[in-house]
């Protein structure tokens, strides 16, 4: 089945408002690629700001609380975000796993309530380098999705993003045989989930996707797109991998 490709950024604790000029040149790229869609994950305060700045860019938030609303001091949920301009929010980032201590629960948790509230969702999930060398990154990553992805699943509003944790910011890459078989086997685990749907459903590369790797990245078999930290934070840097996935 023929999926449209989709870039994200993800700007996680960068930027100001004077940064959102970058945004100016993305949008930019993204009319002159139509045949792609372009999306941008920026810290809370950003997204009414770029939402007005290039309304024609999908702009989101990169996390939301699972709660509607509530005592919850210091959290933002999905009906805010999207009240100030988000179409999309990240779930399950491996940063927050980390950092937050969140579960595979947790992000389908968020998911969810990011659905309920009329959000697109990209959720990650990815195996640590210890679980890589270990061996274990097919049972983690299927583990992750059987854990995070809501039954109700589907094209429409969920991609799933496979972002090995110790690629993300490293400029380490694995190759593009290991990168089409754990997209592939991805791909199989959701299928057990949500049957034929798995189809429709984007799954995007992330971890140190540059102009430079973007091209050979975007053309593996099941990868439909790429999450983008560090590249994503500039126009310059930018907007080449976009221009890589009009082409693919
Ligand atoms: C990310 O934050 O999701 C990511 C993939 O980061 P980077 O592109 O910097 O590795």
């Amino acid at each position: 089945m023929a999926r449209r490709k989709l870039v994200a950024g993800n700007w996680k604790m960068h930027g100001s408002l004077g940064s959102l000029s970058e945004l100016d040149g993305v949008a930019a790229a993204a009319r002159q690629a139509p045949g792609i869609d372009v999306a941008v994950a920026v810290p809370f305060t950003l997204i009414a700001p770029a939402a007005l700045r290039v309304p024609g860019l999908a702009i989101g938030a990169e996390d939301v609380h699972e709660a509607e609303r509530g005592a919850h001091t210091g959290c933002v949920s999905a009906a805010m975000v999207k009240e100030a301009g988000a179409t999309f929010t990240l779930a399950g980032h491996s940063e927050r796993r980390a950092d937050q201590h969140e579960t595979s629960h947790d992000a389908w948790a968020k998911a969810a309530a990011a659905h309920r509230a009329g959000l697109r969702v990209i959720l990650c999930c990815g195996e640590t380098e210890a679980e890589h060398n270990a061996g274990r990154a097919e049972r983690v990553v299927q583990s992750q999705i059987e854990k995070s992805v809501p039954d109700d699943a589907d094209g429409d509003w969920f991609t799933l993003a496979y972002e090995p944790r110790w690629a993300i910011g490293t400029g380490r890459t694995p190759t593009l045989e290991q990168i089409g078989a754990m997209h592939a086997i991805a791909r199989a685990k959701l299928a057990t989930m949500i049957g034929d749907r798995a189809q429709a459903v984007r799954i995007l590369y992330g971890g140190s996707v540059t102009g430079d790797n973007a091209g050979a990245i975007l053309a593996v078999e099941h990868v439909d797109g790429a999450l983008v930290g560090g590249a994503s934070l500039t126009a310059a840097k930018f907007v080449p991998i976009i221009a890589a996935a009009a082409d693919a």
